[in-house]
């Protein structure tokens, strides 16, 4: 069987990252083979890299940035050690960056400007770029109007715009990442965006310890439930669970170019 990705986890977030070791482990057990370990600050953004040199034979990889929430520590852009940590191995994407207009917990023109300059960091990098957007899309569009990406393309994680938003972003050349939602019922709108969505475009994530899928909704979530996630795209889209797997394997792979050794 294919081996399943986690294409976005925070295993550096407080909730997990005192037992990494246990929840790679069981994550493994469970089939997952690549784990996107992403940062939302400097700070977390080191320990993504720290973990991904730890953990890379167990597919551990690192994504660098700065989360939209945090945007606002940043108002003299992005400092230069994070800036240089994009050049080493173990980081595959420049992320999570973006625009939350849901929590506003920065100022909106310095969440913008954080990601424009962001933007020009991962083209200049060559990194695909992990896209956070919480109804901004808008702003999001615009922005990338004015900044246009590289061609590493980027992924819009966590999707949980309308179909509308969903097809411009595919029409951006961007992937689109679905995670735990997916299994709840008030979340009809995002499993139609998820079958409507070409196949080769989907990647699929828990974002851990956020959102855990149904059973476990409320809980906290770790890369090990990825196999829940897969069923329930399974069943979302028709496909068995196999070709899913396999679709989504390389996605992962045309996206974070993250290559085939160790697996
Ligand atoms: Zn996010
Ligand atoms: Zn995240």
């Amino acid at each position: 069987m294919t081996p399943y990705i986690d294409g976005h986890c925070h295993l550096n977030s407080p909730e997990l990252r005192e037992d990494v070791q246990l929840h790679v482990d069981k994550a493994v057990e469970a089939g997952v083979g690549r784990m996107l370990v992403v940062g939302s600050d400097e700070e977390s953004s080191w320990e993504a890299v720290d973990m991904a040199s730890r953990f890379s034979p167990q597919g551990v990889r690192a994504s660098v940035g700065i989360h939209p929430h945090e945007a606002g520590r940043y108002p003299d852009g992005i400092p230069s050690d994070l800036l240089a940590m994009a050049d080493r191995k173990e980081v595959f994407a420049v992320g999570e960056i973006g625009l939350d207009y849901h929590y506003d917990h920065s100022p909106r023109s310095v969440q913008r400007e954080v990601m424009a300059a962001q933007i020009g960091w991962a083209k200049v990098k060559n990194l695909p770029v992990v896209f956070h957007v919480r109804e901004a899309f808008a702003d999001f569009f615009s922005l990338i109007n004015d900044n246009p990406l590289g061609d590493a393309g980027g992924v819009v994680h966590c999707f949980s715009g309308s179909w509308s938003e969903a097809k411009m972003c595919l029409d951006l050349g961007l992937y689109l990442g679905f995670g735990g939602m997916i299994t709840f019922k008030s979340a009809q709108e995002v499993r139609e965006c998820l079958s409507s969505s070409p196949m080769d475009r989907i990647i699929l994530e828990t974002d851990s310890p956020w959102l855990a899928p149904v059973p476990y909704r409320g809980k906290t979530n770790t890369p090990s439930m990825m196999p829940l996630i897969y069923r329930a795209a399974s069943d979302i889209t028709g496909r068995t669970l196999s070709s899913v797997a396999q679709s989504v394997w390389q996605n992962g792979k045309d996206l974070y170019r993250w290559g085939e050794q160790d697996v």
